[in-house]
């Protein structure tokens, strides 16, 4: 019987059970599964069921799931279950709508506390009905290290040593889960009301820490009949100064079209890197990558295309500070107003949206090898860019945003990038791209720039060990597969996936979607077919070169 243990048991430990035990019921194999998850509650991970309300899901509801269909995954077993729409319709979950509470809709951004009720109930679903020639144990534990053997792996707790013949580390976010200004609301108890914080950072962390400090602390965001926002103070809020590095806001996420299939790439293809790739050297991303980057988006945008450049492309420089903000608002306006107009009739979002609906492509340019500079690079600015044209909050957010601005309590900072310096007991921001130089002071810095797995032995003991125990440079730790490497330069049967491989593979951080092709899944059928000679090779289909 072969052993696997799954370290870590948040969605991804999940999805590697729904594999196992889909491709157990083709009465293939017998195995035996160790599930080793400290917390109570299995395939919850980082989606607590206690966070307040007000933390939602940048995902619509229909594109999450714990189970699998062909689409997902070829010509594989599947799992029928429902996604997390149909489950939350079936249990009578509502949302607040502007007449009360309402039915839930394919597109509703839930809380996120709901996506932990359904992948707890996704998981006791699964045990439920195991196959025959299946045993998985929940071992309640947090596993320390896991070490590479010469058959299998080793999977070490405190007090003693267990072996498996494969080991699948999907520890996530760690131990911890997410660094400062997680948990929320508690981490920012201490900012008095009042108090001038600058918010660095405006991605979606920034966007949960406003929420924490603006409606956690009792303000509220109400809709009038004309669809416009205004918030009401409570008076226990701090005011906000919003810093970011290019300036511009994140894009809004659009009204999705449903049952919408994006086109045909006609730049953006793997032919196409094939040609520019320069032998050994590796591609380069502003040289080889970006361009055809852009020429998909400028093509799919047709007259919108201006406007696409606009926001990949921000001015470096401003008269002065109110020029800036004033530019904000206004692009803020333009983007929400194209957000509702959504992917169905906006060619200005269709553009933006090429970055998501060709991950793919940009996934296969960081597998074919980016040379040194440009994978820092991408891991950095480009992500960046990425991230804030389409993984940006739900619209309902910026428009909170703008009632924020109105309302005084939430201000763009002066200028991109400004300065961030000690002023006596205080901090300052001094604008460094405003031709007027502005200076303003504020009390707290507010870091909300990392949602990114951290390094830190103590949050996440078990990959930051392999990490150094390869003694392979930062991008080479582990294959293509997600399989540690061993000293031998050969992979081990100990692999990890999900978010502690960002940075050697690109976009790890996700919950899988139905009705397409899911990476997450299919690597791990890999996975599965490299170390279970049941499972068959050729369905558990190869990943693009
Ligand atoms: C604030 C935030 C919001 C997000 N929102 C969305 C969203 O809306 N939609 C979306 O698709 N994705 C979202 N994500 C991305 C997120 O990465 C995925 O949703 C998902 O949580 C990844 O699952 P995971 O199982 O890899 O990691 P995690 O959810 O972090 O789960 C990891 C599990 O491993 C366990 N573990 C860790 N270390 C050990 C150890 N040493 N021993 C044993 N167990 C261990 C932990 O207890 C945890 O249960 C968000 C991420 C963040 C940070």
């Amino acid at each position: 019987m072969t052993r696997i243990a799954v370290v870590g048991v948040g969605p991804r430990g999940l999805a590697v059970l729904e594999r196992v035990l889909a491709w157990a019921r083709t009465g293939r194999f017998a195995v035996t599964v160790d599930l080793y998850e400290p917390a109570e509650h299995l395939g919850v991970g980082i989606h607590g069921t206690d966070q307040p309300e007000y933390l939602l899901l940048n995902t619509v509801c229909a594109q999450l799931t714990a189970f699998s269909d062909a689409e997902m995954v070829g010509d594989a077993p599947t799992t029928t279950g429902p996604n997390l729409f149909e489950w939350a319709r079936a249990h009578g979950v509502r949302v607040d709508g502007p007449d009360g509470p309402r039915a839930v809709r394919w597109d509703d951004h839930l809380p996120r506390a709901t996506l932990g009720e359904y992948l707890r109930w996704a998981a006791g679903t699964l045990l439920e009905d195991l196959p025959a020639g299946v045993e998985v144990r929940h071992v309640r534990r947090a596993v320390r290290e896991v070490r590479p053997a010469l058959h299998g792996g080793r999977v070490v707790l405190d007090d003693e040593v267990r072996d498996a013949d494969l080991v699948v580390v999907t520890t996530g976010h760690g131990l911890a889960g997410p660094e400062h200004p997680y948990p929320l609301p508690d981490a920012l108890e201490e900012i008095a009301p009042g108090a001038r914080v600058a918010v660095v950072g405006t991605g979606l962390t920034a966007m949960d820490a406003i929420a924490a400090l603006t409606v956690g602390r009792g303000g509220r965001h109400v809709r009038a009949a004309d669809g416009t926002t205004a918030y009401v103070a409570s008076g226990a809020e701090p005011h906000l100064v919003l810093v970011n590095r290019t300036g511009w806001l994140p894009c809004a996420r659009p009204v999705p079209q449903e049952g919408r299939r994006p086109d045909e790439p006609r730049f953006m293809r793997e032919d196409q890197l094939r040609r520019v790739a320069h032998g050994s050297s590796g591609l380069d991303l502003r040289r080889d990558v970006e361009p055809l980057v852009e020429a998909e988006m400028v093509h799919v945008a047709g007259e919108s295309a201006p406007d696409v450049l606009r926001v990949l492309h921000p001015p470096t420089s401003w008269p002065d500070a109110s020029s800036y903000r004033a530019a904000v608002r206004r692009r803020a306006v333009h983007d929400l107003r194209e957000a509702r107009r959504g992917l169905g009739s906006s060619s200005y979002k269709r553009a933006l949206e090429v970055l998501r609906d060709q991950r793919d492509f940009l996934r296969s340019a960081v597998d074919a090898g980016l040379s040194g500079a440009s994978r820092t690079d991408f891991f950095g600015r480009f992500a960046a860019t990425v991230n804030r044209c389409v993984i940006g909050p739900q619209k309902e957010r910026i428009e909170e945003l703008l009632a924020l601005f109105d309302a005084g309590v939430a201000t763009m900072a002066p200028g991109p990038d400004p300065a961030v310096v000690r002023s006596g007991d205080r901090w300052a921001l001094e604008s460094r791209r405003l031709e007027l130089p502005e200076r303003v002071e504020v009390d707290v810095v507010l870091r909300c720039t990392s949602s990114w797995p951290s390094d830190d032995p103590e949050r996440d003991p078990v990959v930051a060990r392999l990490r150094t125990g390869t003694g392979l440079e930062p991008g080479r730790w582990v294959s293509r597969d997600g399989a540690v490497v061993g000293p031998d330069g050969r992979a081990t049967a100990v692999v990890v996936l999900g978010p502690p491989c960002e940075g050697v593979s690109y976009y790890n951080h996700y919950v899988p979607s139905p009705g397409s092709s899911s990476r997450a899944l299919l690597d791990i059928d890999r996975v599965l077919a490299t170390h279970l000679p049941a499972v068959p090779a050729a369905v558990a289909s190869e990943r693009p070169e």
